[in-house]
């Protein structure tokens, strides 16, 4: 395989694809998905475009195995978030290559992604690898505003999806050190619970002069003064253990006997504040409660009717989501209505004893020996809880090597890609697949 002939494919392949614009909303992902199978088509992989909604549209394409090993699920979305051009040192979607980088929305998240997968299906292919299992790409719409029109539509009407033992997901990658060595491999195998709630305070309207105690923004604040105070207690999940004990050897001597047993760990109190000071952290060993809307009142001498606030909390998997909320109602008295506003299902993380993550395994001790294989809890969401929710074993893992500074480009301005990546990527991929299906 001619690795430096297929980075200028690939790098091509990209840039093309950042230059349709899938901004969602509204996505228009049916252009992408129409570019994806132009390609597919060219490499007779057969595939087929689904456009559940005008414009909204996925791809999926399929590399035929034998059969006797269940499909492997190569995942990526095709939308991207909007941009502020006036923060870009480049146009956003032009694909430009400066330095080494390509530029553009979608660069990391997850265009790129697309891209290596799909490049990874026509090496399998022109290579002739003879396969145990199908290997199925699929590209998705609306992954941004939900996956309504997405991976949500597809796992319901698409039946052969169902049948995947594996998947792989965006949302993890191997982190790099500022010096550019392989810190670790983070391999989210589960997320946390959404569960968002609305918060409503009722009181009687008056004029602004003449203040009165049934005050429906006073009621409110007293209450989320008494609930955000709150340090909802640890729950640590065996994954996030093994997290901590992998990462002890690379931490400073007295911290390293607390990485080692975090339970044991977050009993010290200095520990326990040093860690959670690190939201990620944090997001990982807790329950969590963001309060991000409050609204009250329209008018500077008028005291409204009623107030509302929205929190956005996360949970560990395994929470009993009644008891929690009767812990929020308690603690925010009974002035407050609450009402659960959204929720994902309780979904406990992708097991690690798998074919598939000692192929991830195999890859790091080959490319980066020595280096830390790491299972994540992501703190935020992903397509991924779909196929979890249908048995089928999900890791959030695409193998480029970032910085965490590099990663903070995703969603804001500069996004870009290193084309060593790309190559570096695609070549890890195919090994990966290799690994699990030959
Ligand atoms: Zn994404």
């Amino acid at each position: 395989m001619d690795w430096d002939k297929l980075l200028n494919e690939a790098t091509q392949y990209l840039q093309e694809y950042i230059r349709i614009n899938t901004v969602n909303p509204p996505g228009n992902e049916i252009e992408g998905a129409r570019f994806l199978k132009k390609i597919l088509d060219e490499e007779s992989i057969p595939c087929q475009i689904y456009e559940p909604s005008p414009g909204r549209g996925s791809i999926l394409a399929t590399l035929k195995g034998d059969g006797s090993k269940r499909p492997l699920l190569l995942l990526s979305h095709i939308d991207v978030v909007p941009v502020e051009a006036e923060g870009w040192e480049v146009p956003p979607f032009e694909g430009l290559v400066k330095d080494g980088y390509i530029y553009g929305r979608g660069a990391l998240d997850c265009k790129s992604l697309g891209i290596i997968e799909m490049m990874a299906l026509l090496v399998l292919k022109r290579e002739k690898i003879t396969l145990k299992r199908d290997i199925i790409f699929l590209a998705t719409a609306d992954e941004e505003t939900g996956g309504r029109w997405g991976v949500q539509w597809a796992m319901e009407n698409i039946p052969s999806l169902k049948e995947a033992e594996y998947a792989l997901n965006e949302g993890g990658h191997i982190i790099l050190n500022e010096n550019g060595t392989a810190d670790r491999y983070a391999i989210s195998n589960g997320q946390k619970v959404i569960f968002q709630l609305r918060l409503r305070a009722k009181g009687t309207p008056g004029h602004g002069s003449m203040p009165h105690p049934d005050n429906p923004n006073v009621k409110l604040i007293r209450g989320l003064d008494t609930l955000t105070k709150w340090e909802t207690p640890y729950y640590i999940l065996p994954s996030v253990k093994e997290y901590f004990y992998k990462m002890a050897p690379k931490q400073p001597p007295y911290e390293r006997s607390f990485f080692e047993d975090i339970e044991k760990g977050l009993s010290d109190p200095t520990f326990s504040t040093w860690l959670t000071s690190n939201p990620v952290y944090n997001a990982m060993l807790r329950n969590t409660i963001s309060l991000t809307i409050i609204q009250g009142g329209t008018k500077a001498n008028v005291i409204p009717s009623e107030s509302t606030a929205t929190l956005d909390c996360r949970l560990i998997p395994g929470t009993k989501k009644e008891e929690f909320l009767r812990e929020i109602r308690r603690r925010l008295g009974d002035e407050i209505e609450v009402e659960v506003i959204a929720e994902s299902e309780s979904l406990p993380p992708s097991p690690l004893n798998t074919a598939l993550y000692q192929a991830i395994e195999k890859s790091a001790l080959n490319n980066d020996p020595g280096c830390p294989i790491v299972p994540f809890l992501l703190p935020g969401a992903t397509d991924s809880r779909f196929l979890r929710e249908k048995g089928i074993i999900t890791y959030d893992f695409c193998p480029f090597r970032l910085t965490e500074k590099e990663l903070l480009r995703v969603h804001a301005n500069n996004e870009r890609i290193g084309l060593e990546n790309l190559k570096l990527g695609t070549k890890v991929l195919v090994e990966i697949i290799k690994g699990v299906s030959t």
